[in-house]
């Protein structure tokens, strides 16, 4: 089921987030924007300090979610830049991204990209109706090296009300949705709590049209998860207190994209496992879930290794607390993977590491996994068995049961029950 609400003509939304670094400037972008942009300090380094401050530990941790999915975008692949090979310097990287982005679409911040209802597992257990709402917002400060969120976000902060409102465009026309939708995402293509992407001063209207959802689920860098995190969940309690309504439960979603220590810094993210970490000790001190997306098949690895990391960084994610772990294929459309592909430093994961991974992390039993099955057809390698594949991840998404299979006439493949 799903409604969509008809919008600019955008493409692709991959849900999904990033994850950096706490400390410094180095953490934010190359455009001279302050990731800690509102003046005060640097939530990264905020994470530590408030946990100096107030007495609570520390440590760290889209997009994308299982259920983002809008149409693909077009092209924007920047040919005459793409020969020059990616830079082992992280200074000149950022510069290398950019050059090789195509031009952005105009946007209208007074609509959502898109709304639409999905189901997803709950901790419980119920295959509940989820609302996800893809805002228009500020464009992220990172530059990820597989991102291609920033076409559509603006280049602007965005001003007070503006969120808040296509919340509200949202709801109205998904008010319809039967059954009511019970979870609610909020995805922003970078930060929820990047103060220039969702203003602070729109937390309480935003918070009076979350109550009444069970939980509301934002993703954010874990350099920014921090104070305003708090004061977020602290419009949810007043607001709801305000209703007499129960406090929806806040989980935030930060991408780990892989706990490959060498391929995480050449991912761009600013990120170390360290500040990762951090994030979700913070996140835990505080009462508050981690929902963590995870890179299938990151730029730099061969087909095992792939496997092997999405593995190890499904262990990494539970270790830090996650509830939810979010399997991601990265889709090329930045620009940047079309030419790291030309270079033979990227391919997408075969179907079959996808399954493989799903059935390693559902058998740790240590949470819920899903595998993002947007836009699945791109990793299909065998049309004979594509589409009972696909059934087969849908249905271990929604029981969390590896479901097997018989083995395809044509190319041979079966799902494994587990590794
Ligand atoms: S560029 Fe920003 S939105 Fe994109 S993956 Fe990185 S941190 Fe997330
Ligand atoms: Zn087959």
């Amino acid at each position: 089921m799903q409604t969509v609400i008809p919008r600019s003509p955008l493409g692709p939304w991959l849900s999904r987030e990033g994850v950096a670094q706490p400390g410094a400037a180095e953490n934010c972008a190359s455009d001279g924007t302050n990731c800690a942009s509102d003046g005060t300090e640097n939530d990264a380094g905020a994470t530590s300090n408030r946990a100096r401050t107030y007495g609570f530990g520390l440590r760290p941790g889209p997009f994308a979610t299982d259920s983002t999915r809008v149409p693909p975008a077009p092209p924007t692949i920047r040919r005459d830049a793409a020969a020059a090979p990616y830079p082992d310097r992280a200074a000149d990287r950022d510069r290398w991204i950019l050059a090789r982005r195509g031009p952005r679409p105009a946007h209208d911040l007074r609509q959502p990209h898109a709304a639409f209802v999905e189901t997803e597992r709950a901790a419980n257990g119920e295959i509940v109706p989820v609302l996800t709402v893809l805002l228009t917002s500020r464009e992220c400060p990172w530059r990820c090296l597989m991102c291609d969120l920033w076409q559509f976000t603006v280049e602007g902060n965005i001003p007070p009300g503006a969120i808040a409102g296509q919340l509200r465009a949202a709801l109205a026309t998904t008010a319809g949705a039967t059954p009511r939708p019970r979870q609610l995402k909020l995805y922003n293509g970078g930060s929820f709590f990047d103060p220039r992407a969702i203003p602070p001063a729109d937390y309480p209207a935003i918070a009076a049209q979350a109550v009444g959802f069970d939980r509301v689920i934002v993703e954010c860098h874990p350099t920014l998860v921090g104070r305003r995190t708090l004061a977020f969940q602290d419009s949810l309690a007043t607001q709801a207190a305000a209703a007499n309504r129960v406090t929806p439960a806040l989980e935030v979603a930060m991408g780990l994209e892989t706990a490959h220590p060498g391929v995480l810094a050449r991912l761009n993210k600013r990120l170390t496992l360290d500040g990762f970490r951090r994030a979700a000790d913070f996140l835990r001190e505080h009462g508050l879930a981690l929902r963590v997306f995870i890179l299938v098949k990151p730029p730099f690895l061969s087909e095992p290794e792939a496997l092997e990391w999405a593995c190890r960084s499904l262990d990494f994610a539970f270790d830090g607390g996650a509830s939810v772990a979010v399997l991601i294929p990265p889709r090329p459309g930045n620009g940047a993977l079309e030419a790291l592909a030309a270079a033979g430093d990227f391919a997408p994961p075969k179907f079959a590491t996808l399954e493989a991974a799903l059935a390693y992390g559902v058998g740790l039993r240590r949470g819920r996994v899903f595998a993002d099955l947007w836009d699945l057809e791109r990793f299909a390698d065998c049309p004979a068995c594509f589409a009972a594949r696909q059934e087969r991840l849908v249905r271990t998404n929604h029981e969390q049961i590896v479901q097997a299979g018989p083995a395809c006439p044509v190319c041979g493949s079966a799902q494994p029950a587990a590794l």
